[in-house]
């Protein structure tokens, strides 16, 4: 036998039954970004290695270690492009809002979903395939657009039925403020060098400030005594972030201040922020984002502020799973079953009318044996979950009839064995049943 394929380590595939979680959370959200006015945005995959080293920048563990890039084949001159499977869509959105020039007549309000790549070391809740949801709001300057994003993402918490997470906020000012900060940064670090680990060293000068966000406990006390950025926002700065708290104080969102919250990537200004909970172990972080006025300007685009966030669609859908929330999986309304392959053709034409009227229909599938005894056909019917089994026999399809069986659910009195409904009118029959639902 030839040797079984496996899929790429650190990818999953995504099955049913479980699928029909991603997309009851997928309904969710486009719903919720309806209403919020938000439209969707389709970026590829493949994009320029140079975006990413960009718009992510270079002292960054994405661009250091985790992008998955490659050389493309050279065309007929030799030429080739090194290209980047994204790790993330900020970058590419913004590209795209650039290209197209998206922002000539204002603001723009804009989501995505999909897969991003980043080569880490698979455990729970960090894998190489994963999957984002994002919220970008380009070309607002105010805090209350800071404010909206948070909402939307707490009022999706709530339609998900999530409530163990708490929002940590953060300022990094703007970069003037930012530098002042690091120079105090740096000076602290070095005064402690012996008590840094070996990438906090390495970063020490080109990106001091990731320090801060250390997974190492060894670390723990120098970075709590840093100096906080907090101490070097101006009055502008400090007017942003009082703006964002009124605002979810109004809304009764709670937040905390992390004064070590700086975000993985470089592009952050003023706002940041984490959604994040205990229930996860060590990938506690659900969604993450921050505001970002330079990025656009820095890859090439007429300067605009933004702001945004991403969800990390695996963890929130463990987290849904932690807490125990139902969610429905689907079933057919109703099986139909064929005891005789004569049926094939008036059966079908009765369960296209039906699934045109909205009805689920779940076929039962012959092979070169013929369809299978009754009882095992009735097995399959109960086994799928519908509500109705509909029996195309060739005596009631004769009188132009089918006969309908009600399998679970209430049955009404004449349903205890089976009514007979006129095929012509089946879809009428559906539609009943419809309302009823
Ligand atoms: P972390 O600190 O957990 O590595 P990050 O700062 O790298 O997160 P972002 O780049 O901000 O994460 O991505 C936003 C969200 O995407 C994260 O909060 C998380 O929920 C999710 N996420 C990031 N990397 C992964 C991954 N490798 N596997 C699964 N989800 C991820
Ligand atoms: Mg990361």
């Amino acid at each position: 036998m030839a040797e079984k394929l496996t899929a790429v380590k650190g990818m999953n595939d995504i099955l049913p039954p479980d699928s029909a979680r991603w997309e009851w959370l997928e309904d969710k959200v486009r719903s919720l970004m309806g209403r919020y006015a938000y439209r969707n945005i389709r970026t590829p995959i493949l994009e320029h290695t140079q975006l990413f080293v960009r718009g992510i920048g270079e002292v960054t563990d994405i661009v250091e270690k985790e992008m998955y890039s490659f050389d493309d084949r050279a065309d007929k001159d030799g030429k080739f492009e090194q290209l980047t499977m994204r790790p993330e869509n900020t970058a590419g959105v913004v590209r795209a809002v650039t290209e197209h020039n998206l922002l000539y007549e204002g603001g723009k309000r804009l989501y995505y979903m999909g897969p991003m790549f980043r080569r880490e070391r698979p455990q729970r809740g960090r894998y190489r395939q994963f999957h984002q949801i994002g919220a970008e709001a380009l070309g607002f300057a105010g805090p209350d657009v800071d404010a909206e994003l948070i909402l939307l993402a707490a009022a999706l918490w709530k339609e998900l039925g999530l409530n163990d997470w708490r929002l940590e906020i953060n300022s990094l000012g703007q970069p003037a403020e930012r530098a002042q900060h690091r120079a105090e940064l740096i000076a602290h670090l070095e005064k402690h060098a012996d008590l840094l680990d070996e990438e906090a060293r390495r970063r020490l000068h080109s990106n001091p400030l990731r320090i801060l966000d250390t997974k190492n406990p060894a670390m723990k006390a120098v970075v709590e005594s840093a100096p906080q950025m907090l101490d070097f926002l101006g009055p502008e700065s400090l007017a942003h972030f009082d703006g964002l708290k009124a605002i979810l104080d109004a809304n009764g969102i709670a937040w905390t201040q992390n004064h070590r919250l700086v975000r993985g990537l470089d592009y952050y200004n003023l706002t940041v922020f984490e959604f994040v909970t205990d229930r996860l172990g060590a990938q506690g972080t659900i969604c993450g984002g921050g505001r970002y006025d330079y990025l656009i300007e820095q890859m090439g685009g007429k300067p605009a502020p933004a702001v945004g966030w991403a969800l990390g669609v695996e963890r929130v859908l463990d987290l849904i799973k932690e807490q125990g929330t139902a969610v429905e999986l689907p079933v057919p309304d109703a099986y139909a079953i064929i005891p005789e392959a004569a049926a094939w053709p008036v059966a079908s034409r009765a369960l296209q009318a039906l699934r045109a009227a909205g009805v689920s229909v779940q076929m039962h599938a012959g092979s070169a044996d013929g369809m299978g005894s009754m009882k095992s056909q009735f097995k399959k019917a109960d086994g799928s979950g519908a509500r109705f089994a509909l029996i195309f026999g060739q005596a009631e399809l004769e009188a132009g009839q089918v006969a309908v069986k009600t399998l679970r659910g209430e049955k009404s009195d004449a349903a205890q064995g089976q009514v007979l409904q006129p095929l012509d009118a089946i879809a009428s029959w559906a539609q009943g049943l419809r309302s009823q639902a």
